[in-house]
């Protein structure tokens, strides 16, 4: 008789490409699998299948989350010329997180996987550094255009009724290129909400940072939103909690947080979260000790690796090479994953899982079981390195001494 733990609502698992598709499975094989009978409703988000859906199967995945509340994402290829190529694509499809986050809405946190035995290249973070990146529009949502002769290039505006403004953006001599791009005052208003929310929650100060002085428009309206809702809905409840939110030129928000010894939130706008993150990822070690969440203001909750598919891994994989690949990231977006389902669906067991497999990962490299990447970082003398494979079967053996 399995005594396998017992799922509710259906999880969307959301498959993707190369090294990070070996693990997934591998994890499910290894860490999951033999203890829950996982209730999951699959998507293959592989580039093929995307190809060969006309990325239908991203929006149906996206649409999915919206359905059950909950989903798990594998990390997958974000497709570029030699992409398409690579995979004879019939055109150069859009990035699946992209796609996935505008239809979510939301803001994506991300945190650094803390252990005791691995400093920070900046030695005075004591404490993880969370990411809040905004997650519709700007760069990911735009517009460009290859000026090949010369000519004006303009930004018009036409209202509902007919009237029109026009701004020129360049009278080209020349060749170049040119770029439109737009956000929304509803997503920058539950962005800002969802950044107070989770400082407060974590009882962390938060930090916004933006242009303002050379966007004065576009990011000064960041600016103002953030503002006027702490002022009006927040500002007594950092007080009471001790915590504080304060604005600044993203320049000077970068030397602060270097300066900082950590435990802040730093909320970004989509494409400076999206450097940072790997900025702050790398200073804690590995990309692949970050995990990350999309956390929609309709309460929906998207859970992945920070890092991408590992391509190079990918490669000696399918030369029968044995890889090294920290699987770490992907093992807590699972273990988030199985979390809040198990929150929602008030499944106590699930919970307990799913912390014990992320005590167990932790262990295993406090015990100096690690994968390639942390050899040089680890400041303990005691290490073996070991392959993708057994790294999770280290893990295995220490979850199975908590159950
Ligand atoms: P990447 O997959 O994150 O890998 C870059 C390098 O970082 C790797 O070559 C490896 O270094 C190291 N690395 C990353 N994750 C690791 C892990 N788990 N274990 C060990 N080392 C790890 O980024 P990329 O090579 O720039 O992109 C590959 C593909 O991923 C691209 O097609 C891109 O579109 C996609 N991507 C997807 C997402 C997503 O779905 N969330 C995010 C970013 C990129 P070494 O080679 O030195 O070992
Ligand atoms: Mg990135």
């Amino acid at each position: 008789m399995s005594t396998k733990i017992q799922m509710k609502t259906p999880l969307v698992e959301i498959d993707g490409d190369e090294m990070t598709r070996i693990i997934w499975a591998m994890i499910k094989d290894i860490l999951l699998k033999p203890y829950i009978d996982l209730n999951t409703e699959y998507y293959d988000l592989n580039l093929r299948e995307r190809n060969a859906t006309n990325d239908q199967i991203t929006i149906d995945s996206a649409n999915a989350i919206k359905k059950y509340g909950v989903g798990v994402k594998c990390a997958t290829i974000t497709p570029n010329a030699a992409r398409v190529k690579e995979y004879d694509l019939k055109q150069m499809w859009k990035s699946p997180n992209g796609t996935i986050r505008s239809i979510l809405d939301g803001t994506v946190f991300r945190t650094p996987i803390i252990v005791n035995n691995l400093t920070p290249f900046i030695p005075t973070w004591k404490k993880p550094i969370t990411i809040a990146r905004h997650a519709y529009g700007d760069i990911y949502k735009n517009v460009e255009y290859r000026v090949e002769k010369p000519g004006k290039v303009e930004l018009v505006y036409t209202g509902l009724d007919g009237t029109t403004e026009r701004l020129e953006v360049h009278n080209f001599k020349d060749k170049g290129v040119v770029m439109g791009m737009h956000n929304l005052d509803a997503s920058i208003r539950s962005f800002a909400k969802a950044c107070f929310t989770y400082a407060l929650d974590q009882k962390i100060d938060l930090w916004f940072s933006a242009k303002e002085t050379i966007s004065k428009i576009y990011d000064r309206d960041f600016k103002d939103i953030f503002e006027e809702i702490y002022k009006n809905e927040y500002q007594d409840k950092f007080k009471a909690a001790g915590i504080e939110y304060f604005y600044s030129l993203i320049d000077d928000i970068v030397a602060r947080v270097v300066r900082s010894e950590g435990g802040v939130l730093w909320a970004c706008k989509n494409y400076d979260g999206d450097v940072m993150s790997d900025m702050v990822a790398a200073s804690f070690g590995s990309l692949a000790m970050m995990t990350s969440v999309l956390v929609s203001p309709d309460g929906y909750f998207e859970y992945e690796a920070a890092h991408g598919t590992v391509q190079k891994h990918y490669y000696n994989h399918m030369k029968g090479e044995k890889t090294s690949t920290n699987s770490m990231a992907t093992i807590f977006a699972w273990t988030g994953a199985l979390k809040k389902r198990g929150e929602l669906d008030g499944l106590n067991d699930l919970v307990a899982f799913a912390e014990k497999v992320e005590q167990a990962s932790v262990q295993t490299i406090e015990e100096g079981v690690i994968t390639k990447d942390l050899n040089q970082l680890l400041t303990t003398p005691n290490r073996t390195v070991v392959n993708t494979e057994e790294f999770l079967y280290a893990v295995r053996d220490r979850l199975a001494a908590k159950l």
